[in-house]
């Protein structure tokens, strides 16, 4: 017994879809890059998929339409915030970035990923750091949001050592 497709009542075959991060694509396009995201015609943005994550797929093989199961983005917090961190720090990278992609703007893209990350309420994000590194975030938090970019990056820079990814 297998499922119809809405579209077309083509045979949807089970599978899994991802997005794979690879060290050239981090170089070229950077990590906001690698995530898939799904824009309602009328909504905001929202993230489905975090880079190297992979969930349940149905997909039609006539039409070609995918279904995502999705179910929980499973990236650890310190993996995510390790990313911004680095990215955050690093003229090089943001520099190569920009070669890549000279319509982005990097400033914006790591805000956006501040802020999808950034959940003080919510028990995951608790539970994944210490008090002391609650306290940073939340003060990390603020800098971000004074847009004081010359301090934000010393910031990240003289932290990201400190932020051990198990
Ligand atoms: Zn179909």
């Amino acid at each position: 017994m297998s499922l119809e497709c809405t579209y077309c009542k083509g045979e949807l075959k089970n599978g899994q879809v991802s997005i794979h991060g690879t060290f050239g694509g981090f170089m070229l396009f950077g990590l906001s890059h690698q995530n898939l995201y799904f824009k309602s015609d009328s909504g905001k943005e929202i993230k489905i998929l975090g880079s190297t994550i992979s969930t349940p797929a149905l997909r039609c093989e006539n039409c070609g339409v995918v279904i995502l199961n999705k179910t929980i983005d499973s990236q650890r917090p310190r993996e995510i915030l390790n990313e911004i961190l680095t990215v955050t720090a690093s003229k090089e990278l943001q520099e190569s970035i920009m070669k890549a992609n000279p319509e982005a703007n990097i400033q914006d893209e790591i805000e956006k990923m501040w802020v999808d990350f950034y959940s003080p309420q919510a028990t995951e994000f608790k539970e994944s750091f210490t008090s002391d590194e609650l306290v940073f975030l939340s003060e990390f938090n603020d800098l971000i949001a004074s847009k004081n970019w010359k301090e934000i990056e010393a910031v990240a820079d003289a932290k990201i050592d400190s932020i051990v990814v198990n």
